[in-house]
């Protein structure tokens, strides 16, 4: 199993180093950080970012607000398909996807995958048939997704992973990849945990947003307290998996790193580790 770290989209709102923490200047950084994954089964997507449809008719798409609010910067070179086939691969043999959400920042590619077998928690596809108010009728773009064929829903159950519930047995998978439901920002928002020789590794998605938050004193920058206040469903439950999580990442007995979607030095120390990563 070899695993590919993408930035599947950039985006750089406002608020230079009180967004991401690093940055000179008037503009963050925020990332789409997905996992690419090949497998006896065939390649596993871990998220998409934005795809190529977003990039061509952006506003046909997106929603103006988060466009501009999250200064999106739409480029091909970020979707996940040119990534695929710069690795020598082709979209064809990207055979299943699998979502922590349904956000414009993270169904984007969908539909560039049209042989894939897309994977997503049996609550999230429910809670964006319910698009009230202002952010919800804003972040779930239905037109990224209109075109998937092959669906597969699940809600948790069975054997808990680390104490966490988890769904097991994904649909055509191997069983090293299963969900871990972390509800807060969205209802149905789950991590992906991949099992590797190195330990575990999990996409916590928009779990968290920013690396020291799952430091055992953790912090936050406050452009992404913000966004994330802005963005969740349900505060106290997104706490209280943020503060799980947190207990997870310090226990070194765990074997597990955990990253997030969109933190920049994140996935610049996974690209750098490549598949040679080693818990910390
Ligand atoms: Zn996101």
């Amino acid at each position: 199993m070899r695993i590919h770290h993408l930035n599947c989209g950039c985006m750089c709102p406002v608020g230079g180093r009180l967004m991401d923490g690093v940055s000179r200047g008037l503009a963050g950084q925020l990332v789409c950080h997905c996992l690419l994954v090949e497998t006896d089964r065939g390649l596993v997507l871990v998220d998409t970012g934005f795809g190529t449809r977003d990039v061509e008719a952006p506003y046909e798409r997106l929603s103006p607000f988060f466009i501009h609010f999250n200064r999106i910067q739409f480029d091909r070179r970020y979707t996940a398909l040119e990534q695929v086939r710069r690795r020598g691969f082709s979209a064809r043999d990207v055979r299943h996807i699998v979502l922590t959400h349904l956000d414009f920042d993270h169904a984007g590619g969908l539909e560039d995958f049209p042989e894939a077998r897309v994977h997503v928690l049996q609550t999230e596809a429910e809670v964006t048939k319910v698009r009230h108010g202002f952010i919800q009728r804003r972040r779930y773009r239905p037109e990224q997704w209109d075109g998937v064929r092959d669906w597969r829903f699940y809600r948790p159950g069975g054997e808990r992973w680390f104490g966490f519930e988890a769904v097991r047995d994904l649909d055509g998978l191997p069983p090293e990849i299963l969900m871990v439901p972390l509800p807060g920002h969205t209802a149905g928002h789950a991590g992906v945990a991949v099992d590797t020789p190195e330990g575990w590794l999990l996409n916590a998605g928009d779990a968290y947003f920013y690396r020291h938050e799952m430091d055992a004193a953790p912090r936050c920058t406050p452009g992404l307290a913000a966004y994330q206040r802005m963005m969740e469903m349900d505060r106290p439950t997104r706490l209280h998996n943020q503060e799980r999580l947190r207990g997870l990442a310090n226990d070194r007995r765990s074997r597990t790193r955990i990253f997030c979607s969109h933190d920049a030095v994140e996935l610049e120390a996974l690209s750098r580790l490549g598949s040679g990563w080693r818990p910390v």
